[in-house]
Order: structure tokens, then sequence, then C-alpha cells
């Protein structure tokens, strides 16, 4: 069943931490270096939810094997400063 095999490889990649792209990494540790960020893991790799998740809030999904790493990496950074909940909260 293909499932399991997506399960046995997800479950690998919780093991080791870390997103296999470094590119990816860096751009989770950058969104991660923020409190309101939290990581989840799931989908395709994992995904940040934003302080708000409980009602809504931001899902950026983590791909573990992007077509274009430097591109996705731009784009997770790029999805956590359009969180508009942040603003929200600290106002
Ligand atoms: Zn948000």
């Amino acid at each position: 069943m293909v499932l399991t095999a997506v399960n046995t490889a997800a479950q690998s990649v919780v093991t080791s931490g870390r997103h296999p792209k470094k590119e990816v990494q860096d751009a989770i540790e950058t969104v991660l270096a923020d409190p309101w960020w939290r990581l989840e893991r799931g989908g395709h790799w994992g995904f940040l939810l934003c302080g708000y998740r409980e009602r809504g809030g931001c899902r950026i999904a983590l791909n573990a094997t992007p077509q274009n790493p430097s591109s996705h990496a731009a784009r997770i950074v790029r999805e956590s400063l359009k969180c508009p909940h942040r603003e929200e909260r600290t106002r």
C-alpha cells in the first residue's frame, strides 16, 4: 500500500529532524526564529503553523522534495511574512 511507504519515509524524516534541502531547512529556521511560528510534521514533510492555528490560522505546507528548493524556501519565508494574525494580536 502506497500510504504505508509514505508513512515510513515520513518517520525517517522525523527521526533526522531536518529538512533534506538546505535552502528549505534554512527558511524553516528563519521562520521558527520567531516564536509565533511552530513546526508540525505531516503532509509531504510538515507544516509551519502560525499562533492562530486553533482559529484557522496560517498553515504553510513544506514539501520534502520541491522541484526548486530555493524558490520553495523563498515562498515559505514570504508566506510567513504575510500572516495577518500576528499584527492583530500585537496591535
Ligand atoms: Zn496567521
